[in-house]
């Protein structure tokens, strides 16, 4: 019987190799679930949800799903970025981005797409506390009272703003489990956490790799930036609201401090939004 269905394991997916990893491409069977198969092959069900367009909780038999052994992130090579940049905005170092690539020298080309093992993240720039900073970037508009970058009213911030390129990851802060996803007014894409003690919103995202239900721990892939919503370009808005005073506070308490992770440059016009 396990030869069985060792056998059907096995004859229904295909494995294609890279550089540094390999990639299999599974089909649905009758009665799989995402949750499934992302322990059939020792990932998160944020990996597959960001290496394929698919509904988390309507799969359909036969349906391809293409899943990266060692477990890892694609990221795509925008202009202007260095890979000390990537390895920010993956908290990782240089030196494991080039090991999982076959890179000998630091030139890197627009469009390539580099292989970040999942393994290797969150090791660098983004420690302490009990809280990581959700993505790298430059705090484009503090929490608290300031005038709104799209409407130019005075107004009150719920959260931070991490201006971010299109496609940068963003990592869930704290664990919990996930309480909402999809678009919301303002926030554009939205993710909510919930831990037992804080709801984190994590808006405006370009792609979301969670799903309603799903418990996630520190440094799980929520999705990537995007400028969904009232937005005026990529960036992230990072808001904790508390239960038991149902009050938003300064996320700048919870996290890491600003001078270890390098983050962050406050008080600069930029990206912004709800
Ligand atoms: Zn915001």
């Amino acid at each position: 019987m396990r030869r069985i269905s060792c056998f059907l394991f096995v004859f229904f997916f295909l494995v294609t190799a890279f550089g540094g990893f390999l990639t299999v491409t599974y089909f649905v069977q009758q009665g799989d679930t995402l949750y499934d198969i992302a322990r059939k092959f020792r990932v998160s069900p944020s990996t597959i949800l960001d290496w394929n367009n698919v509904n988390p909780l309507k799969l359909s038999v036969g349906q391809k799903l293409i899943i990266p052994q060692p477990e890892g992130i694609l990221y795509t090579v925008r202009r202007g970025d260095t890979l000390y940049n990537i390895a920010k905005a993956f908290f990782t170092s240089v030196s494991d981005i080039k090991q999982a690539n076959n890179l000998t020298g630091d030139n890197i080309s627009v469009g390539q797409k580099l292989f970040i093992p999942t393994a290797s993240i969150g090791k660098a720039f983004n420690i302490e506390k009990g809280y990581i900073w959700p993505t790298f970037g430059v705090i484009s508009s503090p929490f608290g009272w300031r005038r709104h970058p799209v409407t130019r009213q005075m107004s009150f911030h719920s959260g931070i703003d991490i201006a971010a390129p299109e496609g940068t990851p963003v990592f869930s802060s704290a664990p919990g489990t996930v309480v909402f996803t999809g678009e919301r007014s303002g926030y554009g894409l939205l993710v909510e956490v919930r831990s037992s003690k804080e709801i984190f919103r994590y808006a405006h995202l370009s792609k979301i790799t969670v799903y309603v239900g799903q418990k996630v721990d520190r440094g799980t892939l929520i999705g990537r930036v995007g400028s969904t919503g009232v937005s005026t370009g990529p960036h992230l808005h990072f808001e904790i609201e508390v239960l038991s005073k149902e009050e938003v506070v300064n996320p700048l308490a919870y996290l890491p401090s600003t001078t270890r992770v390098y983050v962050l440059r406050e008080g600069t016009e930029g990206m912004g939004g709800e």
